[in-house]
């Protein structure tokens, strides 16, 4: 048997064939088009899984599960999405629509549970009682895994650290709140940054990348310049991982986890953001006891989505 992951994102739908074991056996992708009906996309998602079933050459009553990791809230007692702001679906019927084309059992979750439950099950966090990770991406996510299982809270939305206030009064969030962690360690707020200072540091490294244009400035940008000794990067990336350190330490301080993972695509900066935010780690976490806690970066990078995905499945 096999089982079928799909990585429901903004701008792609990547869709995987995975065994038991979490190998990718085969893939498929597709773009997400969120601006069109919901079952146009679904429709797109049933054709790729119809092709990879077609390159292993397998016959339909092969598929165990589909899982599906979304960038949003899902219900999977009744199998809606019930808001993904990012895709325009609201209460959107998804196991009624994806059963139109296969009668197998339809998983649904948020996607930074889902990369989570791929790292525990067989990436970095294999083999801890305990893990948190957070996602640093266009917003700031975290999921929580418990004893091989995920905690998703008694209403369905624990590990929303984004939007926990890190600064008073600080920047204004979109969640009409101000001073959100999500304004200070995601990718956007790293590229915001760049884009209001590079006005003052005209100089800059950064905005020669960005061809002059400081709103073709992004978060990548700003890692490279840091890397390479530029003012503006160097100042906008410390602070980027004091803050996150910050955010990490009460993470830490509150739940004591055996391992935090850095998933997301401000991880891809690797040890360069790792050392950063080690080094500030000891400044705020209590007792030698807490800091014993590994943080480390994620591992299954873009598969982490169709692994996790496909192993909702095993449940
Ligand atoms: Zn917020």
């Amino acid at each position: 048997m096999i089982y079928i992951g799909i990585d429901l994102g903004g701008t792609a739908v990547k869709i995987g064939a995975v065994s038991a074991s979490g190998q990718v056996l085969g893939k498929a992708e597709k773009p997400t088009r969120a601006e069109r009906p919901y079952g146009e996309v679904i429709r797109d998602m049933a054709e790729g899984i119809r092709e990879i079933l077609g390159q292993l050459n397998l016959p339909e009553d092969q598929i165990a599960a589909i899982g599906v990791g979304v960038p949003g809230a899902v219900n999977n007692d009744t199998g809606y999405v019930t808001d993904c702001t990012n895709l325009g679906w609201m209460n959107t019927d998804f196991r009624g629509e994806m059963h139109r084309y296969f009668s197998c059992p339809v998983i649904l979750e948020n996607d930074a549970n889902v990369a989570a439950l791929a790292e525990a099950k067989v990436g970095i966090s294999k083999g801890t009682h305990s893990s948190i990770m957070i996602t640093l991406g266009t917003g700031v996510g975290s999921a929580i895994m418990m004893d091989g299982k995920l905690w998703t809270g008694s209403h369905g939305v624990a590990g929303e650290i984004g939007h926990m206030i890190l600064v008073p009064d600080g920047v204004a969030c979109n969640c009409g709140r101000m001073g959100c962690v999500e304004r200070y360690c995601s990718a956007t707020a790293l590229a915001e940054q760049a884009r209001h200072y590079s006005l003052t540091y005209a100089d800059t490294m950064i905005l020669q990348m960005a061809g002059g244009k400081k709103e073709n400035i992004t978060a990548k940008m700003v890692v490279d310049a840091a890397r390479e000794g530029d003012r503006l990067g160097v100042q906008l990336f410390t602070n980027y991982c004091r803050y996150l350190a910050m955010t990490i330490d009460n993470v830490i301080n509150f739940f004591d986890p055996e391992m935090i993972i850095l998933g997301g695509g401000v991880s891809k900066a690797g040890d360069f953001l790792l050392k950063g935010v080690l080094s500030y780690i000891p400044a705020y976490v209590m007792g030698a006891e807490r800091a014993g806690t590994r943080v480390v970066l994620a591992t299954l990078g873009n598969d982490a989505g169709i692994i996790g995905a496909a192993l909702l499945g095993l449940k």
